[in-house]
């Protein structure tokens, strides 16, 4: 398909993303979403982040620790900083337009378009044949999850590039396809230092909530000792820290590192380096331990006070869940209008 021209210009300034209650946050998760959410929290932006639970049974999720992670995401939300009354907080499915319009995007997304999805293939590893058909579908929800708001802005970590382009070519069919210019060719926000953080024992692979290994990740439930052990754990390569960023191009597991210190230090990966270029590892792993504890630390704590509260939590989810609907509903109804369904 031809890139179509953006049609942005049309559309109030509008902020989507999601996390899915799959498990527990990782450090991946904060800084390549939820930091990212809470800086974009101004008057520039109207802000709306979802709790995704309709992606997270993709695969199986057994329901007494779905409802936890749900309610543990959302302590993990408020607890980074989003403002439950400056955002709309709320969990995908107490808004069912999500997938009333996600069945109309099954029926314009290709099935050529759904196999080049990397995630999917990544997910069902060697027994696709056994996969759900909803984790094959996924993306065509997440583009539902963006579109039924009009979001023009998505903030995302690198690993969603491919869904947020697949979101891309679902608007430009469908308005294509009705002669309208009805959903905005949303753009992806993948910035920072830390777009894609890295397994701590294995530099080639991303920082999961599913990776078996705990040592592999920080949670955002890891208190100060966890946090600065598996950090001196970290697996790291005999050199000094180079005194520029070139230096790191062939040092995956370095490189992770300084990115992770960059983005908690709030600064440029250039920045970290010109303070700790020549430095060993036996130097650079303290002073990170002690930069992760001091940030992360206060958040596990409020996140494991704010789940003593589970009713707070939930009236919180059903608050947002209906200022979500307020927006949703008439992008819905607009939409089964164009496409020719009588109401
Ligand atoms: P799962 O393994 O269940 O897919 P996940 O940790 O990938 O879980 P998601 O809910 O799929 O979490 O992703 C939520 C957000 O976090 C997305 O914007 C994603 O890009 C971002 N993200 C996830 N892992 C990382 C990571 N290692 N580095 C940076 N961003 C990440
Ligand atoms: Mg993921």
């Amino acid at each position: 398909m031809t890139e179509p021209v953006s049609n942005l210009d049309k559309f109030a300034p509008r902020v989507f993303s999601g996390i899915q209650p799959s498990g527990g946050l990782t450090l991946g998760n904060y800084l390549g979403a939820i930091k990212r959410f809470v800086d974009m929290q101004g008057e520039d932006y109207e802000t709306i982040y979802c709790m995704v639970d309709m992606h997270a049974i993709t695969v199986w999720q057994e329901p007494k620790a779905l409802r936890r992670n749900t309610r543990e995401l959302c302590a993990g939300f408020i607890a980074s900083g989003i403002d439950p009354e400056r955002s709309i907080l709320f969990n995908q499915s107490q808004v069912p337009e999500h997938a009333q319009l996600g069945w109309i995007f099954n029926c314009v997304a290709r099935m050529g378009w759904m196999k080049r999805m990397t995630q999917f293939k990544d997910k069902a590893g060697k027994n696709a044949e056994a996969a759900s058909l909803g984790l094959f579908g996924y993306p065509a929800l997440m583009a539902a999850d963006i579109l039924v708001y009009h979001a023009t802005h998505v903030p995302v970590g690198e690993d969603q590039k491919q869904h947020l382009e697949l979101t891309r070519d679902i608007a430009a069919k469908f308005n294509h396809d009705y002669e309208v210019d009805f959903f905005p060719l949303t753009e992806p926000v993948i910035e920072g230092a830390a777009t894609r953080v890295m397994s701590l024992r294995d530099g080639s692979k991303k920082m999961s909530k599913s990776d078996p290994s705990d040592m592999s990740r920080i949670n955002m439930t890891d208190d100060a000792d966890a946090i600065a052990s598996k950090i001196r754990k970290a697996r790291t390569d005999p050199e000094a820290l180079p005194s520029e960023a070139a230096g790191l191009s062939d040092r995956p597991e370095a490189r992770n590192l300084v990115n992770i210190y960059a983005a908690l230090a709030d600064t440029s990966v250039d920045g970290v380096l010109a303070e700790m270029g020549g430095k060993q590892f036996s130097e650079f792993k303290p002073a990170l331990a002690e930069l992760a504890v001091e940030k992360m630390a206060p958040i596990s704590t409020e996140m494991a006070r704010l789940m003593q509260e589970p009713a707070e939590i939930d009236a919180i989810l059903a608050r947002g869940a209906e200022r979500a609907r307020e927006l949703a509903e008439p992008i819905l109804k607009q939409t089964y209008e164009i496409v020719g369904m009588v109401r």
